[in-house]
């Protein structure tokens, strides 16, 4: 099983591997930089290299790049759209010395100019980043399922799609999705009576081959909420035992695992726990 949770990027890229497996986990989500904006911190080299070493002799990966909370693609001023732009396209310079890691992002807010607006914006963003690249970024994009708060593009899986179509037919790059169980639950998916429904959904719209991480969270919220607020595993209106089958599902089964829960690492570490045994002990009716 491939899971880990969020970790904090400030001792850089070895230190998280570190604490990857001082957890017991094997994956491992991170910032890029500051959430709420800013510069990033210059890359240490020798970090890098030495978190290379010890990823592939510790079996850690695939590794998720998070971006930060205030990249807009979709944002109605254009200093909004150009921090998205210039911050993706930096994102993904600096990612192409860690290849193989996967780049995750909110796909955006369209703030009162409509989704199909917002589609276009996010899109035509996407397009200029894979052209500016002049090859094929060594990192896979991935749209993040939201939850519809607010004015939030990818509240379904039908903007998920129009934004891959819009952007796939005109440059050669592949968009990845990245599911997270709590705001699919507050968009309004029932993956608590009906995984395999919402499953079925996702890749008749979207395709499950395009679905390459999950974001294990439960929700403090009910079904189609809009809220987006996370709860650790269990304690929230998804439950535990929806997990266990969101674990089992061989659809899911071999894909990472990030969990983004209200946790200190020590809390993580039992949770990691609790999910490995859901997996020991086999589906759950
Ligand atoms: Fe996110
Ligand atoms: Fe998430
Ligand atoms: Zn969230």
């Amino acid at each position: 099983m491939k899971i880990g949770c969020h970790l904090s990027s400030s001792g850089g890229y070895l230190a998280m591997a570190q604490t990857a497996v001082s957890i017991g986990a094997n994956v491992f989500q991170f910032f890029t930089r500051n959430p709420r904006g800013g510069a990033a911190k210059p890359i240490d080299r020798n970090d890098v290299a030495a978190f290379l070493e010890y990823s592939a002799a510790n079996g850690i990966g695939p590794i998720l790049a998070h971006a930060p909370y205030t990249l807009n693609a979709a944002g109605a001023e254009e200093r909004v759209r150009e921090f998205a732009e210039m911050t993706m396209t930096d994102d993904l310079r600096r990612l192409e010395l860690t290849p193989g890691t996967m780049y995750n992002f909110h796909p955006g807010s369209h703030v009162g100019q409509g989704a199909e607006k917002g589609v276009e914006l996010i899109s035509d963003m996407l397009v200029r980043i894979f052209e500016s690249f002049g090859k094929t970024p060594s990192t896979t994009v991935l749209l993040e399922t939201m939850s519809g708060k607010g004015s939030e593009i990818g509240r379904s899986f039908d903007e998920l799609r129009e934004i891959i179509d819009r952007v796939e037919h005109r440059v050669d790059a592949v968009l990845g999705v990245c599911l997270d169980t709590c705001h699919v639950w507050d968009g309004g998916y029932n993956i608590v009576d009906d995984l395999d429904g919402v499953l079925e959904e996702f890749n008749d719209i979207v395709g499950l081959g395009r679905l390459r991480a999950i974001h294990t969270n439960d929700s403090m919220n009910v079904l189609g909420a809009h809220k987006d607020r996370h709860e650790k595993i269990g304690k929230g209106k998804i439950g535990l035992e929806a997990f266990a089958r969101i674990v089992n599902d061989p659809r899911l089964a071999n894909l990472p695992f990030y969990l983004e829960t209200p946790c200190d690492l020590q809390g993580y570490k039992e949770e990691i726990a609790l999910l490995k045994s859901l997996v020991n002990a086999g589906i759950k009716a």
